[in-house]
């Protein structure tokens, strides 16, 4: 496998492409936004100047790795040669399935298809595609380039020989992948979501503030991030989206998304992205501190 393509140049969509290029892939980004592709490679620059600066890559890595991405703003030009497509679009189960549809038409017949969805159905994203064995989940943690985890997730009707393609590929990044079936919120955010809804919560019911809640569980169960910090890096959309589809697939209430969340998505705070979440990123230098010490 030499050639990925990756759908999506956000958050993760840019993080994946800095993985897989600083591995020695060949990248095609694509996003249907110029801005995005402008911002997602900015980012990709910025983090491998950081790890320049730490001596972890030289110069000569990061040009590399520069040089292996190429950006794209049609779907059907950048898959072209892609034996993998990771699929790092807004999360959005009709966006999806339409994007999932139009992979099927235009990748070879042998292309796996990979999302990197938190919470959407594989199985469900494979159904629309006539290789269902060969659409599987690729969940990245976020920041990409740092966190070792990949949830590689079998959908219903995933092969055993694409599920071992992948596997072998996540580790060829350098990352630690593990098996999961395909249940809403998988593993990952079936487990991490009620906490993050539980601790937005906490602050709604007034039984402490965001600070006092974050130090509670930053020193006390020894996290590395509180957990409001976390939802403002994860993304409140994001966050909100997740614990929809969970709520929506077990029709059990403790999924239910806390009020707080819903009413601060409506308007638009939606945490680091937006410059405004739980905390203040356009002035608090304490905002800024937090997540800069998460990237080190
Ligand atoms: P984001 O909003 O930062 O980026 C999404 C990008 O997709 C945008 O640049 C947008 O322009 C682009 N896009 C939308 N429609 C498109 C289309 N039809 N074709 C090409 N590009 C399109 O979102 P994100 O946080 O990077 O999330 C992407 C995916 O990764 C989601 O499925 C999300 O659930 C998942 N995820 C997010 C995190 C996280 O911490 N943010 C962690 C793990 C997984």
């Amino acid at each position: 496998m030499k050639n990925v393509a990756v759908i999506g140049a956000g958050t993760m969509g840019n993080g994946i492409a800095h993985t897989f290029a600083q591995s020695g892939f060949k990248v095609q980004l694509i996003d249907i936004s110029e801005d995005s592709l402008k911002k997602g490679l900015a980012t990709i620059a910025k983090n491998l100047d950081r790890m320049v600066a730490k001596e972890r890559i030289t110069e000569a890595n990061k040009a590399e790795t520069l040089a292996n991405i190429t950006t794209y703003t049609s779907v059907n030009e950048g898959v072209k040669n892609a034996s993998l497509v990771v699929e790092a679009a807004t999360e959005n189960l009709d966006l999806k399935l339409k994007i999932f549809k139009q992979l099927d038409e235009a990748c070879a017949q042998d292309t796996i298809l990979a999302t990197n969805t938190s919470s959407i159905s594989i199985t469900q994203i494979a159904a629309v595609t006539s290789r269902p064995e060969k659409v599987i989940g690729m969940h990245f943690m976020n920041p990409v380039p740092i966190m070792k985890l990949v949830e590689i997730i079998r959908g219903y009707n995933t092969s055993d020989e694409v599920t071992n393609t992948i596997m072998d590929l996540s580790k060829t990044l350098g990352k630690t992948p593990t098996e999961v079936n395909d249940y809403p919120g998988f593993v990952a955010n079936r487990i991490l979501m009620p906490m993050l809804n539980e601790s937005i919560e906490t602050l709604y019911n007034g039984v402490a503030g965001v600070e006092e809640i974050d130090t509670v569980m930053k020193l006390g169960m020894a996290h590395p991030m509180g957990p409001l910090q976390l939802a403002d890096f994860i993304g409140l959309d994001v966050c909100l989206s997740i614990l929809n589809v969970m709520h929506d697939g077990f029709k059990n209430p403790k999924y239910a998304p806390c009020p707080l969340l819903v009413n601060m998505v409506r308007a638009g705070k939606l945490g680091i992205k937006s410059g405004e979440g739980f905390y203040d990123y356009s002035e608090s230098r304490k905002a800024e501190k937090v997540s800069k010490q998460f990237l080190k």
